[in-house]
């Protein structure tokens, strides 16, 4: 899979674009200026693998908190900010590793230009671009929403590059699957700057995790993106796993187990399901890339199993164990869990 190639830009510690890997990041949804709440979320999303944070910044208050949260977390954090171009400043001010601000909705000039001097003076990094939904309704109607994304997209760019300001990553989101693909396919080709992609207001766990899955999936098989953000309406943790999921199915980025289950049918003769969700909350806490493969019978079983670094294939009321493409034992079903968690934990300890 060929990567568009970007300009790297540094958040903080990060690297965005440019031969970096893509990067994963989320959204807190505590209250910002609750330092504590926010920052025990940030850090628990570091630890199933979020590397930037965004945090809203709806007041002076909350921009001032980004100084005591960054004091306790150690991931790059994004001020979102809208509307006022002051709370850009105080998040400035207060340490923010990177901005993000729709100049759209900043509607005093001379504001933003503040922002800007600001951001080049302290190397403060921008995510600009465009939501669907935050299109003014009577702009360039007769053309296709894709294009008036990328259309007020680019002014912003250019806004913003007129200032001689160019450490800039790029946002272009809709509801629409088919429109936030063609709007990043477009505007790919125009600047250099890294991509933030993502699915906009995508829904609840499982349809959300589905439309990000194809929006997301099919831009960075194209090559397009830089870093993701799954949007989801469910805790933030979930955005985090969704995030490396795809990353994973594509071969972007390892990062812990890889679980490959059958879905079972009328030929298991073990209660595959069951076992494939233990076997998975199991591996949630798993930081090595090994694949465990959890197959029902000896249809595609033992050639699944093989594969996998450790995997089960289930006969009748038992299972035959294989590690790194050896037969190891058979057990009965009631110790297959047990005996698979063995295995796991000792080739683990052992890599
Ligand atoms: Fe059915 Fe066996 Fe295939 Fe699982 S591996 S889906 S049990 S045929």
């Amino acid at each position: 899979m060929k990567r568009r190639h970007s300009v790297p830009l540094r958040i903080g510690r990060i690297t965005i674009g440019g031969d970096a890997p893509v990067v994963v990041q989320s959204m807190t949804n505590t209250d910002t200026r609750d330092i504590k709440s926010t920052s025990r979320q940030i850090n628990e999303l570091e630890e199933c693998g979020c590397e930037l944070i965004r945090v809203a910044v709806p007041d002076i208050e909350a921009a001032e908190a980004i100084t005591g949260i960054k004091k306790q977390i150690s991931i790059p954090i994004i001020a979102d900010i809208h509307f006022d171009h002051k709370l850009a400043l105080a998040s400035m001010l207060a340490g923010v590793d990177g901005l993000r601000i729709n100049p759209g909705n900043m509607t005093e000039v001379l504001g933003l230009k503040k922002v800007i001097m600001m951001a080049k003076e302290r190397q403060v990094p921008i995510r600009t671009g465009v939501n669907a939904g935050s299109i003014p309704s009577d702009y360039q109607n007769d053309k296709p929403l894709h294009e008036r994304m990328v259309n007020l997209g680019m002014e912003q760019i250019r806004l913003i590059e007129s200032m001689d300001f160019n450490l800039i990553k790029v946002a272009l989101k809709a509801f629409d699957v088919q429109t936030t693909i063609k709007a990043y396919k477009m505007i790919a080709d125009l600047i250099p700057y890294p991509l933030h992609i993502g699915i906009t207001e995508a829904g609840v766990l499982r349809a959300g995790t589905i439309r990000n899955s194809v929006g997301i999936g099919i831009l960075l098989y194209m090559g397009i993106g830089d870093t993701v953000r799954v949007s989801l309406s469910a805790e933030p943790r979930e955005e985090v796993l969704v995030a490396y999921e795809i990353l994973k199915s594509l071969g972007l980025r390892e990062k812990g187990a890889m679980l490959i289950s059958c879905p079972s049918c009328g030929r298991a003769e073990i209660d595959i399901i069951s076992l494939a969700k233990r076997v998975d909350e199991y591996l949630e806490n798993i930081s090595q890339p090994i694949k465990v493969a959890v197959m029902g019978c000896v249809v595609n079983g033992p050639g699944e199993a093989r594969e996998a670094d450790i995997g089960v294939a289930g006969g009748k009321g038992k299972g035959v164990i294989f590690k790194k493409g050896e037969v190891l034992k058979t057990v009965n079903e009631s110790d297959l869990y047990s005996s698979l968690i063995e295995q796991i934990e000792l080739l683990c300890n052992h890599s």
